[in-house]
């Protein structure tokens, strides 16, 4: 094998499997998109706004199958959060920093005062330097919001006193954002992507839980493939998008990060009944109670598309003016005009 054949065949064994699989993280756009009011800018549901934001909710993943190493660590992260390492760390969930640089610093600290808790780890199957780390999903969702948010905020400025190149600019940033952040909250609600047993069972295991590594595989997209379902009575499950976050979008320093956190730590409560699941034989295609595993992960695949319905429906509902962009537009304006009686 050359070289590169043979780093890029290391790096994919050793990469944390990744979500839901591409179909499955385009059906939970859909649903997302069936949630959205009437009223929602129509720029966003266009048939190729629809077709932009399906693609786009694999984009993340796609980003992952490269062998640049910087990308790699940055980006594998973003995609779990082991809520089960806090404990370990010694991190009150209350006391989580909602900066992530500051977590990294919390992280850091938590390995350095319980380093028994924390088995070495070998370099050469650490190629990206991220197994010391529990991940950084909610911090993602949070900052995503905030980006869609301002863009919502400068399009609405735009839309007042900008070009009609700068508005066209502006709603593609939105939908190109709407189909990004979507990606993560749909990671967040397989609930393998919030656990340090993502991959089959580790460590002591007093209930003889799987520990089968085709599990994580088996959940993301294996199971229902098998199984089948019924895709438009899903899609007629959607119920409409509420406010995710009824934070005042006026105060500053409010933000949406303890929404995002509650989120993931939500979606790992899930985790032993997942498990407990494949345990009693609800998630073998061939069973007779495969019904019962089908109807989990439906509802998964759901929570995430309202979840992010919300998200989306939020963002636009508050986002103010862009007050900065609102002052540099006038100015250009004023110039303009003066260039204008100069020249006329
Ligand atoms: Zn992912």
């Amino acid at each position: 094998m050359k070289p590169a054949f043979a780093l890029m065949a290391l790096l994919l064994c050793l990469q944390r499997a990744v979500a839901w699989d591409y179909e499955l993280h385009r059906l939970i756009h859909e649903l997302a998109l069936a949630s959205l009011p009437t009223h929602f800018p129509a720029f966003t549901t266009t048939h190729n706004s629809r077709e932009r934001i399906a693609f786009l909710s694999g984009e993340p993943d796609r980003w992952r199958n490269t062998g640049d190493v910087p990308l790699r660590h940055a980006n594998g992260p973003e995609h779990y959060f082991d809520v089960d390492d806090l404990e370990h760390l010694g991190i009150a969930p209350e006391k989580i920093s909602p900066f992530r640089e500051q977590f990294i610093l919390q992280v850091h600290a938590g390995r350095a005062a319980h380093p028994d808790r924390f088995p070495p780890i070998d370099p050469k199957k650490d190629p990206d330097h991220v197994k010391w780390f529990p991940g950084l999903l909610p911090w993602k969702i949070a900052e995503d919001y905030a980006r869609l948010k301002s863009a919502f905020s400068y399009l609405q400025t735009f839309e007042k006193d900008g070009t009609p190149d700068e508005v066209a600019n502006a709603q593609a940033n939105v939908v190109h954002l709407m189909g990004i952040m979507g990606h993560y909250l749909a990671d967040a609600a397989q609930p393998l992507h919030t656990t340090r047993h993502f991959n089959g069972w580790v460590g002591p295991n007093p209930k003889g839980y799987t520990t089968n590594k085709t599990f994580h595989a088996w959940i993301d997209g294996n199971f229902l493939k098998r199984v089948g379902f019924d895709r438009p009575a899903l899609l007629k499950r959607v119920r409409p998008a509420e406010l995710a976050w009824k934070g005042d979008p006026k105060k500053l320093r409010d933000h949406i990060f303890p929404v995002a956190l509650d989120y993931v730590r939500h979606q790992f409560e899930l985790v032993e009944p997942l498990y407990q699941l494949e345990k009693e034989g609800k998630l073998s295609a061939d069973s007779e109670s495969a019904a019962e595993g089908r109807e989990f992960l439906l509802r998964q695949l759901l929570v995430a598309g309202q979840q992010l319905g919300d998200f989306w429906y939020s963002a636009w509902q508050q986002a103010g003016p862009d007050t900065f962009l609102q002052v540099y537009l006038a100015r250009r304006k004023l110039e303009e005009s003066k260039r204008e009686r100069a020249n006329p």
